[in-house]
């Protein structure tokens, strides 16, 4: 009789605690910040099969869940992965292979880089990299001499960091054709020296009577590029990224990597199209159907340049530039062209994605969304506008009232030398000053999103985020402010490159939030943004990014 009662006891206690579930990971002992404000802090995830299953206290989540992997955060900040709205990693990933030449501070040093990349990639016919600071050559006018003491066998083409001028080599030069009489190509120069020679820099299309006979990137090196490029990608916490501009190789490339598992990043790719001839080609690309599918790579959007950028006077302003007072830069798309354009791509549920950087173009993608609009009533197709230099305040209102995305690059919102140097005398103080006007938009309602636009900025969001708050150099060696009026909060730019990004993809009700339900698309840095100084976000690691339950990166 004792002994069942005890049994009967013991039994009873099994049955009112419920069995723990078993799942793929628990995370314990965060500070983690959802995103989701019906719950903005926890301490504990569960994560089963690639999704959130649960989140709570460590205590509540501790009597539920036992996981099959366990991981102590030890009090790290816990967040989404990060949503990059505007990146290349397809296209510019080659660049990781070749010569690198990003922030070396002397002729000197970008000297013995090109001939330490010259002794180690000996297999290699052309010798190719990327990123020289125009600055410390005079008249950014570097000499074919400098290479040729390098290598006079061997071809080197060296694109300078703002992509509008390249060095050359002798070998390179006449591997080209590239001589004395050779006339400038419309719209780019020949730099000559004193005897009428090429001297080595070739400017804006005259870089393609060069990059014309370097072998194509083969599918391979595009893959690997695509790969490092994506490592690099989930090392700042990216999980998600929008590929600003992709064409038939870039998509193979991303294909080829959806195949095999190795797409370490939800993607949504916006199809180039430069030209509305180019529309049928693009349609081979563009895939509506994937629309708010779960498939890691998504083709449901289209990227259409509207016009170029202020340093080459090409981005199109509503007032001439200063220096050429009959002068405005120039539309690519004649403003019926675009409209129709862009309502046909809207009406066939496709999302289009501009490159927008003078206040005459975004005018003109804005009146292209109305003219849309006009035609095919509200869509669901959360249309964006990239970079945003310039916005005349008389169309800030319009990005909330057309549900019309703020796609900024918010690195940029500093006053480096490219605006001190050279815009300022471009288009004067009252213009820089309206330049990059997150809060101004976000206060008019729009909803504002962030991306790297790397190569051509550092990948890293917590760069852009630091510089979005402080609206300063976030190294610190540029002193100033660009705008003080413009700043906004830690918790408005994380939103940008969460739910935001999240949202601008299609894919809120997946990613964005930590959140029942969604992706475990989850990331821990090495401190607590919501508890240092701004001046320090930039500095902070990323320890550890998970994508879809899964580590893709730790440090
Ligand atoms: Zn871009």
């Amino acid at each position: 009789m004792r002994s069942t009662s005890l049994l009967l006891i013991v039994i009873s206690l099994v049955a009112c605690a419920p069995a723990k579930q078993t799942v793929d990971l628990v995370m314990h002992h965060g500070a983690v910040h959802t995103m989701n404000p019906a719950q903005p802090d926890a301490e504990a995830l569960a994560v089963d099969a690639g999704r959130i299953v649960a989140i709570g206290t460590n205590d509540a989540i501790a009597r539920a869940y036992v996981g099959k992997d366990t991981i102590d955060l030890q009090g790290q900040m816990v967040l989404p992965g990060f949503h990059d709205a505007h990146a290349h990693p397809a296209y510019d990933g080659v660049t990781l292979s070749q010569c690198n030449l990003v922030d070396l501070d002397s002729i000197d040093a970008i000297v013995a880089k090109v001939r330490a990349c010259n002794d180690e990639q000996k297999d290699d016919g052309w010798l190719v990299g990327s990123g020289w600071n125009l600055a410390l050559f005079p008249q950014a006018n570097p000499s074919k001499a400098l290479l040729d003491a390098v290598s006079t066998t061997r071809p080197i083409l060296l694109a300078g960091a703002d992509g509008h001028s390249s060095w050359a080599n002798s070998k390179a030069l006449d591997l080209a054709g590239v001589k004395r009489g050779t006339p400038n190509p419309e719209k780019g120069v020949i730099e000559r020296d004193a005897n009428g020679e090429p001297s080595g820099t070739l400017r804006e299309t005259a870089q393609d009577l060069v990059r014309g006979v370097v072998p194509p990137v083969s599918a391979d090196a595009r893959r690997e590029g695509l790969v490092k490029a994506l490592q690099m990608a989930n090392g700042f916490g990216i999980t998600s990224i929008v590929e600003a501009a992709a064409r038939p190789d870039l998509i193979e490339a991303y294909r080829s990597l959806e195949a095999n598992g190795g797409l370490t990043a939800r993607v949504v790719a916006s199809i180039a199209i430069s030209d509305p001839n180019d529309l049928a080609e693009a349609n081979a690309l563009i895939r509506p159907q994937d629309r708010a599918t779960a498939a890691r790579l998504r083709a449901d959007s289209v990227k259409l340049f509207i016009d170029g950028v202020l340093e080459g006077e090409t981005a199109a302003l509503l007032q001439p530039y200063l220096d050429r007072p009959n002068w405005s830069g120039e539309l690519k798309f004649k403003p019926a062209e675009l409209n129709a354009l862009v309502t046909e791509l809207d009406r066939r549920g496709v999302q289009v994605h501009m490159h927008a950087i003078g206040d005459a173009a975004v005018r003109e993608g804005l009146d292209a969304f109305a003219a849309a609009r006009a035609a095919n009533g509200p869509t669901d197709n959360r249309h964006h506008i990239a970079h945003l230099q310039l916005v005349d305040p008389a169309d800030r209102p319009r990005f909330a009232e057309l549900g019309v995305i703020a796609n900024f690059q918010a690195l940029w919102a500093f006053p480096d030398k490219y605006i001190t140097d050279v815009n300022l005398a471009q288009v004067g103080q009252a213009r820089v000053d309206q330049m990059y006007p997150i809060a101004s938009l976000l206060h008019a309602g729009a909803r504002i999103v962030g991306g790297s636009d790397w190569a051509i900025s550092s990948m890293n969001p917590l760069l852009a985020i630091q510089t979005a708050i402080t609206r300063s150099d976030p190294t610190g060696q540029i002193p100033g402010v660009l705008n003080a009026a413009e700043r906004v909060s830690l918790a408005e730019m994380l939103a940008a490159y969460t739910i935001n990004g999240a949202y601008l993809m299609h894919q809120e009700k997946d990613t964005g939030s930590l959140e029942v339900g969604k992706f475990a698309d989850v990331i821990v840095l090495s401190r607590d943004l919501t508890k240092i100084p701004v001046e320090e976000i930039g500095a902070v690691a990323v320890t550890r990014t998970i994508l879809e339950g899964a580590t893709v990166y730790s440090k």
